[in-house]
């Protein structure tokens, strides 16, 4: 199933993405109005929308080309977990372009983006040329947490994970390496493009087969496949799992593959105008207009 939050008439809604129509969920049960009210009722609402899908309630259904879609999860209740150099080869760029020797993390790099950074599918983003000299592009798996996790196996971990998303990590790199710690590098103001939908994980019968590609205005900058990360879903959800709870709704992008743009010889960093695309196989396209006023 194919969960969307959708705009209309000035309403964010919960949905159910069937291509050419919308199910409302919330003209379905009047509790369910938000994504993160959704995902925190379980296997119960996803029962139930299963069933709207197949037989929509009177009055539910809505044109999908009569509303606007928002990211999944418009508001997260607590920043975007993200993971840092978890696919080797962008390590290994990384390295090249800074003249350092290869050095791989010894456990899951996690830094965070903060709820105001997150924006839906077919937005602009925007960094002021004045803030960030060098904004880049970052296509990741996005993993939606559906169960409250603490101190889980990593066998477990699939039992705890709602669905997946695609991410687009954008970075100020200037600020990234400025500040030491990258959390203004990367939380800026739009710079978490997420969506179009999410795709619940009964959906995807192996995710380490999922194939993630980033293409700016055409050109195919990154392509990989999730069982290229140094750190595998199951490491990176127990990893943070560990002393700390994850509840429903949490959102973790983990890592992006080699190809960003600061990295190219010579570099390309996103300008004005340029049309981001990161896509995740099985699971749908992120368009992303770029703005540098
Ligand atoms: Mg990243």
């Amino acid at each position: 199933m194919k969960l969307v939050t959708f705009e209309q008439g000035g309403k964010a809604r919960p949905g159910i993405w069937l291509g050419d129509k919308v199910i409302d969920i919330t003209a379905a049960d009047s509790k369910l109005d938000t994504m993160l009210a959704f995902i925190a009722a379980g296997d119960k609402a996803l029962t139930a929308a299963k069933a709207w899908s197949a037989a929509p309630p009177s009055g539910a259904t809505l044109d999908a080309k009569a509303v606007k879609l928002l990211a999944p999860i418009p508001r997260p209740t607590k920043n975007v977990f993200c993971i840092g150099r978890n696919y080797l080869d962008h390590v290994k760029e990384g390295h090249e372009v800074r003249g350092t020797a290869v050095d791989l993390p010894k456990a899951p790099q996690i830094f965070t983006k903060p709820p105001t950074a997150v924006i839906g599918p077919d937005a602009e983003a925007s960094a002021a040329k004045s803030v960030t000299a060098a904004f880049d592009y970052e296509v990741e798996l996005g993993v939606i947490i559906g169960k409250k996790a603490r101190d889980i196996s990593k066998d477990s971990v699939f039992d705890h994970i709602f669905g997946y998303t695609v991410i687009n990590d954008l970075t100020a790199r200037d600020l990234q390496s400025l500040h030491g710690q990258w959390f203004r590098g990367k939380g800026l103001d739009t710079s978490c493009p997420i969506g179009p939908w999410i795709v619940t994980k009964d959906e995807i019968a192996d995710v380490t087969t999922l194939e993630l590609t980033c293409t700016v205005n055409g050109e195919r900058r990154q392509n990989a496949t999730v069982d290229m990360m140094i750190f595998d879903i199951p490491t990176i959800v127990s990893t943070l799992a560990s002393g700390m709870t994850l509840e429903p709704g949490d959102i973790i992008a983990t890592g992006t593959p080699a190809g960003v743009g600061f990295a190219m010889k010579p570099p390309k960093l996103l300008n004005e105008g340029d049309v981001v695309v990161c896509e995740v196989s099985q699971i749908g396209s992120l368009k992303t207009t770029i703005r540098r006023p």
